[in-house]
């Protein structure tokens, strides 16, 4: 079987070099949100290393000075390729750093809106864009124009907001053009991708399952089989369907009931996963196990350090008990649900100080299994992943569920964890969400829980004075989980859950809504 080819060998590609801008992956985003796929590596990337043949290039924009003595630059070998070139703030200083080095610091910082005059309305690349507000975020400008270049827009602080060269493919914007706040941004992009990269717009989900599902055969051969393990979340349910779509039973999936998961979480997942999506199952209940690891111990860090070592070692035991389906086959393969904003954050350009960050998603496991790494979704964000999910005709509940720690209620129960404590937590947790989807609110929040805090309080109930624990409920609004705010609920909806809480669930005789956003406080409260 031949060598299975990468999605950037399949479709036309943008690379996106980064240079260590914040807003570097919303590039990508922009671009594959109408169908040209690109994608993202470290602006020290050299050209001559790479697989495959770009159509355009996009330089990003960076915290560095281009004049400064550490500042990173660019392979010189992108302009012998041929291909349209795109530099966006930092990407446009380097290319006058290169062509004449006309780049100095500003008077003033520029951070915010600012409105572009468009000189030169022929330019391809302002196809559709008038003069608009664009989002500003610099402080070094071009002097003078590079060698060969002609401006194109100009606003109030840049004489050169946008430039191109007078021959050859190559731009250069001040602003960018990635962020929403540049009202018509995307034109821009879409105008260099398309009309000027000519990149056929043919990115789709539907396109990328068939692409992988015959990357994935290629790559697992016709004798070996895979296995992963799955969560019940989103991620790791949609990799596990798009194996078994593409080997069937030579795939195997393993849940392992670590105990701390939500209520009916293990009979339900198998539920879902081996009726619902034909998926082979195995669960392992190794609560016990967990609990028993985990008994007095209440610093957090300890408890996730606990699990995930823990995990690790009973994934390793029990999958060593899986047999292949086929005779004379042999598990050669760890699935793991890596997307992409994990393998940005591993490969994304941090200054020449700082070393590139190893995978954290791998935790151990590979070393001693000796297993091979297969990560079909390490191309996609996670909205990609859910669309990938319906496509595969995972439910629309599942798909959309809220994030889930690996910790699980473990973190939630605050002190010491035991059975007893995350049963209530569980409870709790179980009548909050039920409530949340009764009233229309799931879709609408990013993440809610219950979690129960070690303090006891005073009650009375049916007459009796009880001294019984308290259940915080916590609900997020977030676009990256970077910064979060608290939800606004109606009072109608507090009170309600409030006084099921404190009639359903024993042990609880008070309930408290958080209202503290990210930062300072984290989402999960430990
Ligand atoms: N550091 C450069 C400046 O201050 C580039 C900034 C950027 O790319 N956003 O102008």
């Amino acid at each position: 079987m031949s060598a299975p080819e990468e999605v950037s060998q399949v479709f036309d590609t943008v690379l996106v070099l980064d240079f260590g801008s914040q807003y570097s992956h919303l590039i990508t985003r922009r671009l594959r949100e109408f169908n040209v796929y690109a994608e993202m590596l470290p602006c020290t990337q050299k050209i001559k290393d790479l697989t495959w043949k770009p159509k355009g290039i996009i330089l990003s924009g960076g915290p560095y000075s281009v004049f400064a003595e550490d500042a990173p630059h660019v392979d010189h070998d992108i302009f012998d390729l041929g291909v349209p070139i795109l530099g966006i703030c930092y990407g446009m200083q380097e290319l006058a750093w290169i062509n004449g080095k006309g780049v100095a610091r500003g008077d003033k910082r520029e951070y915010g809106p600012a409105v572009i005059n468009v000189e030169d309305k022929t330019s391809p690349l302002f196809k559709d864009v008038d003069n608009s507000t664009v989002w500003m975020s610099h402080h070094d400008k071009l002097s003078s124009l590079p060698t060969g270049f002609k401006t194109i827009a100009t606003s109030t602080n840049s004489p050169f907001a946008a430039i191109g060269h007078a021959e050859k493919p190559i731009f250069g914007l001040q602003f960018h053009p990635e962020v929403t706040h540049s009202v018509q941004g995307k034109f821009l992009l879409r105008n260099f991708a398309i009309d000027i990269c000519k990149c056929k717009n043919d990115w789709s989900m539907e396109n990328f399952i068939d692409t992988e599902i015959s990357r994935i055969r290629a790559l697992v051969g016709p004798t070996a089989e895979v296995i992963g393990a799955v969560s019940g979340g989103v991620d790791s349910t949609v990799a596990a369907k798009l194996m078994t779509e593409a080997i069937g039973d030579r795939f195997h999936a393993i849940l392992v009931d670590n105990g701390v998961l939500r209520l009916n979480e293990a009979a339900n997942v198998k539920k879902t996963l081996t009726e619902g999506l034909g998926i082979d199952l195995t669960v392992i209940d190794a609560s016990e196990e967990f609990l028993g690891k985990l008994k007095g111990i209440t610093d957090p860090e300890k408890k996730r350090k606990i699990i995930g070592h823990t995990f690790i070692h009973v994934f390793e035991r029990e999958a060593a008990k899986i047999k292949p389906s086929h005779e004379g086959e042999e598990i050669e393969f760890l699935l793991q649900g890596t997307l992409y904003p994990d393998v940005i954050e591993s490969i994304s350009f941090k200054g020449p100080s700082q070393t590139i960050k190893t995978h954290h998603n791998v935790g151990g496991l590979l070393d001693d299994m000796k297993l091979k790494l297969i990560e079909p979704l390490r191309e996609l964000f996670k909205d990609e992943v859910r669309h990938l999910g319906e496509l595969l005709g995972i439910s629309h509940d599942l798909v959309w569920r809220h994030p889930f720690p690996g910790p699980g209620i473990a973190i939630r129960v605050l002190g010491e964890v035991t059975k007893e404590q995350v049963e209530i937590a569980r409870k709790a947790d179980h009548i909050y969400i039920e409530e949340i989807k009764k009233f229309g609110l799931y879709e609408k929040i990013s993440q809610a829980f219950a979690c129960l805090l070690p303090v006891k309080t005073v009650g009375v109930m049916g007459d009796q004075r009880v001294y019984e624990q308290v259940i915080a409920l916590r609900a997020i609004e977030t676009i990256d989980f970077m910064t979060a705010d608290w939800f606004v609920f109606e009072a109608k909806f507090l009170k309600h859950v409030s006084s099921r809480i404190v009639n359903e669930v024993d042990g609880v005789a008070r309930v408290v809504y958080d209202i503290t956003s990210k930062p300072p406080a984290t989402v999960e409260w430990e």
